[in-house]
């Protein structure tokens, strides 16, 4: 199969490395991507189903792009990928008028060659949506230059069942990728200059190969040579045990900032969305990790106007928000998905309401934030530079041990990859400005 590809990528950073995977099996066939869709002879849209909102955006594409066909001398393919295929299916090719050749799941991108074979062959209207246990994929390393951060997927799928959540349902089962398979993916990157991963999972601290679990997977992945940081995204609270922050002190390339979704601060509701933990545990987890990691910052998300929540309910998440200043956090309005058990319940509570309890949770967090921004001024600190300023030429960025973004004047003797030790001096935003320590 020859031709060129345009890959569009929505949602979470699984798929931005499920789109790397997908682009490294179609360089293997041969085809070239391309950057523009008006280019391509092949476009993918790899989906996000988190919010109906989503999904219409998408279908709004592929009825746009339908456009590209008109008065073009080749075929033009265009297919969906991602967690709208696996949720919709072929209703997915009746709902966009059949203007889809077809439609994989994310399970299923290893059989990319055969479905481009069998409408290469005339077949129309293909859907690929098995879930597949030992699937696996390596993503085709980014061309960028080494500096940011690389994924690397290490868990697919989830078993907690989030009442709210689609995920369960669109990418399958919870499974562990081979330890080995890892690091021999993250050694590939590091020797093409990588110095910083982040580990991906929708449940990622819950990962597992035979007697190696997370913490001692960020012990083997922290140990490859050329590797200066190892991030993780997103964990799960039950999982946080006071062994893990124990393994994380002792890791001192793994980064201390995690994100910690708590969704709610009232018992009455997490039992609804069917969160494992109490408010009361949750913060017990919190407490362990402060006192084990120096330095550690959490994020995390929150969900208001769950189905049943009443304002003394509201009251305790901004009670929670109040009491552990996180770093920031993903706040949305609860809304339905179908598919999803809590998508069954009556979602009583009012629009305007959910909006007005996400504006005070919004102002309050961004206290919060500051709060702690505040308590890094005229602090000394060590930072990993990973990129060229997007705004002043003269500047660099660096993230500190925990995640909070520095940017300092450019040096010489600066690299990227390179740690230095920088105090604070001004905060901008959600960033840190702040100046090299003499000696450094
Ligand atoms: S843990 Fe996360 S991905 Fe898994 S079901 Fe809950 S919200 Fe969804």
């Amino acid at each position: 199969m020859t031709g060129k590809f345009y890959i569009e990528t929505y949602g979470c950073q699984m798929n931005s490395y499920d789109s790397q995977a997908i682009e490294g099996i179609l360089e293997g066939l041969g085809m070239t991507p391309v950057l523009k869709p008006e280019a391509a002879d092949l476009i993918i849209f790899n989906t996000c189903s988190v919010r109906d909102a989503a999904e219409q955006r998408v279908i709004g594409r592929i009825n746009q792009l339908d456009g590209l066909r008109r008065g073009r001398k080749g075929r033009l393919l265009m297919g969906v990928a991602g967690c709208m295929s696996q949720r919709m299916g072929e209703e997915l090719i009746a709902v966009t008028k059949r203007r889809l050749d077809f439609v994989v799941g994310p399970d299923q991108y290893n059989n990319l060659p055969e479905i481009l074979a069998r409408i290469e062959a005339e077949e129309r209207d293909l859907c690929y949506r098995d879930f597949d246990q030992e699937v696996a994929y390596f993503a085709k390393p980014k061309d960028t230059p080494p500096g940011g951060t690389h994924f690397v997927a290490v868990m697919r799928g989830c078993d907690k069942f989030c009442t709210y959540c689609i995920v369960p349902f669109t990418r399958g089962r919870e499974r562990s990728r081979d330890r080995r398979s890892i690091v021999e993916e993250v050694e590939r990157l590091a020797a093409r200059g990588a110095f910083e991963v982040m580990l991906l999972g929708q449940a990622v601290s819950s990962y597992c190969d035979d007697d190696l679990d997370f913490a001692g997977l960020l012990g083997e992945v922290s140990a490859v040579e050329g590797i200066e940081s190892v991030r993780f995204m997103t964990s799960y609270p039950t999982d946080m045990d006071i062994g893990f922050f124990r393994a994380v002190a002792s890791l001192p390339k793994v980064g201390t900032g995690i994100h910690l979704p708590f969704q709610s601060g009232s018992d009455k509701i997490l039992k609804a969305m069917n969160r494992r933990y109490t408010i009361g545990e949750y913060e017990r987890i919190l407490e362990n990790g402060r006192r084990e990691v120096p330095g550690l910052l959490f994020s995390t998300d929150i969900i208001v106007g769950f189905p049943g929540e009443t304002e003394e309910d509201f009251q305790a998440t901004l009670a929670v928000v109040e009491r552990q200043a996180f770093i920031s956090a993903y706040m949305f309005k609860y809304s339905p998905r179908e598919g999803t058990l809590s998508a069954r319940w009556e979602d009583d509570i009012p629009t305007a309401v959910k909006e007005e309890r996400l504006g005070r949770l919004i102002a309050l967090q961004e206290r919060m934030s500051r709060r702690q921004l505040d308590r890094c001024l005229g602090q000394e600190m060590e930072i990993l530079l990973d990129e060229p300023s997007k705004k002043l030429e003269t500047q660099l960025r660096g993230r500190t041990r925990s995640n909070v973004r520095v940017i300092i004047d450019k040096d010489p003797d600066l690299k990227i990859g390179s740690k230095v030790m920088v105090r604070v001096t001004e905060i901008k935003g959600t960033s840190l400005l702040a100046v090299r320590v003499q000696g450094d």
